[in-house]
């Protein structure tokens, strides 16, 4: 199932995706936290009489983030992607140098994640040298606590695409990357929930990046150092993670910060981040 939030007259509303992909078929649910929290075969049977009724033309409703406000922050991998480690690295060996073998984990508040098509602010005098990143994001479905590697297919939702973007000038110059990570705008996600039946797990999946039209970021989400399968059972080791709970899986290499000289963001770029069977985000700065 392609799951979507979206603004119709107003309201907002959950939906799935028809077969035609040019339909969207309203569900019984206002919030996707509570899509999320149904029981898998109560979802299913709903969805399927959604999508044997009318949809309404995806053109005539405006997509949201799937999950508009999430209810606690997103939790981040850091530098979870060989080459993008290194580029890193060549950019700000003090912010970036990886000096133990171990996940970088933190996270980034979003009040309002932005849509598939929504803005990305600039923050002009304080968010200086912005960049994109594109992720895999995975969205828990429940309660997870000392969940086992193998068992961690069992507590996933499904799969989002994800850009974090980041206030390069800001991260850096913080110990901590949390403020460059978290300004308002700064989350576009979606444009659907791809549940991870429709996935194999661990997804193998090509992502990639666009800024402006030109091909910046183009890899494969099979290429984390850690997988998802490790990152929840090490985490859930210690902390309780809830329904709905997003984890960015980290970028790959070609984020702006990595080229020589760097290619940072500026108002009027369009930023395009997708990953293959989960769809596209096409975002401009402002
Ligand atoms: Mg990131």
């Amino acid at each position: 199932m392609k799951l979507i939030t979206y603004l119709a007259q107003g309201k907002e509303q959950t939906g799935v995706i028809g077969e035609d992909r040019e339909n969207v078929h309203p569900l019984p649910w206002t919030d996707m936290q509570d899509v999320i929290e149904s029981p898998w075969e109560t979802l299913c049977e709903t969805a399927r009489t959604a999508l044997s009724g009318n949809g309404i033309s995806l053109s005539d409703v405006t997509i949201l983030a799937p999950i508009p406000r999430p209810r606690q922050d997103v939790i981040c991998l850091g530098i979870n992607y060989r080459a993008h480690a290194e580029e890193a690295a060549r950019y700000d060996s003090d912010a970036f140098a990886k000096e133990k073998p171990v996940p970088i984990y933190f996270s980034k508040r979003v009040t309002e994640a932005v849509g598939p098509e929504g803005f990305i602010e600039s923050h002009p005098g304080l968010a200086e040298r912005l960049d994109y990143e594109a992720e895999l994001a995975v969205i828990l479905k429940k309660t997870a606590r000392s969940v086992s590697a193998a068992d961690v297919p069992d507590y996933i939702f499904g799969y989002t695409v994800l850009n974090d973007v980041s206030a390069r000038a800001l991260q850096t110059s913080h110990k901590q990357w949390y403020f460059g990570k978290s300004l308002d705008g700064f989350t576009p996600m979606g444009p659907c929930i791809v549940t991870a039946d429709e996935i194999s797990f661990p997804p193998e999946l090509p992502i990639f990046s666009r800024v402006n039209g030109e091909l910046r970021q183009d890899s494969n989400t099979g290429l984390l150092i850690t997988g998802i399968a490790e990152i929840i059972e090490e985490l859930s080791s210690g902390m309780t993670l809830l329904p709905g709970t997003i984890i960015a899986t980290g970028t790959p290499s070609g984020v702006g910060m990595g080229f020589d000289p760097p290619r940072f963001l500026k108002p009027g770029d369009v930023v395009e981040c997708g990953i293959g069977g989960i769809g596209f985000l096409r975002n401009t700065v402002r």
